[in-house]
């Protein structure tokens, strides 16, 4: 069985558990070799959104530009994979993005007379599918009178780029009573719902097999 047959036949895709977060499902008579791409793949190689640049216009706080920058980049953003190009593959083939592949985050913290935490719920998204996935984390302290007012862009990308990207925390394969059955285990971020994980794990697995199996033609021709 290739790994296309798999694919057309995703019966043998059975869920053992499914909640907003993880997922487990059982692999039958999927070759070691196929099942474990597909767990690589639903780590670091679906599509998510993520903060890439940051444009920062004021930050008297104590945490220096970049480490601004670095903190925004690691919070999980919800993710639409309908709605949105990957740059690359964007119509657009525009270093500045345009509508379909690149989301304006905005964040302006005020003035302030007492000590407070800044939290994700105050970046503000121009797209109401493209948001921190929590309300509740902590970007950075502000001491009375400073400020930060930040513009951040946000682009689908792979956790191979950069681990912001990844799309799972955890991606395990395990070992079952019977020999050609396993299970694999999808812990999202919270950027895409697990069950999406996988549905384009797959579809990613088939595509780059099928684009070995052209660039293999190609030798032969
Ligand atoms: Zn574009």
């Amino acid at each position: 069985m290739d790994f296309e047959d798999f694919v057309q036949d995703l019966s043998s895709l059975e869920v053992i558990s499914k909640d907003n977060q993880k997922i487990a499902v059982k692999l039958s008579g999927v070759p070691l070799q196929y099942a474990n791409a597909l767990r690589r793949v639903c780590l670091n190689g679906v599509p998510v959104f993520a903060i890439d640049t940051v444009d920062i216009i004021e930050n008297s706080s104590v945490l220096p530009d970049e480490g601004l920058a670095h903190r925004l980049g690691l919070i999980p953003i919800t993710t639409d994979l309908g709605r949105f190009n990957e740059p690359s593959k964007c119509q657009c083939q525009s270093e500045a993005g345009c509508s379909n592949c690149k989301v304006m985050l905005v964040l302006d913290s005020g003035d302030s007379d007492v000590t407070r935490t800044i939290l994700s719920n105050e970046l503000s998204s121009e797209d109401d599918s493209i948001k921190p996935v929590s309300d509740k984390i902590p970007i950075v302290q502000l001491a009375p009178g400073q400020r930060i007012k930040i513009e951040c862009y946000a682009r689908l990308g792979r956790g191979t780029e950069h681990a912001k990207w990844n799309s799972a925390t955890i991606s395990t394969l395990t070992d079952t009573d019977k020999e050609d059955v396993k299970v694999l285990t999808v812990e999202s971020t919270g950027s895409l719902n697990p069950e999406q994980i996988i549905i384009s794990g797959v579809d990613e697995v088939s595509s780059r097999l099928g684009q070995f199996k052209d660039m293999i033609d190609h030798i032969e021709e």
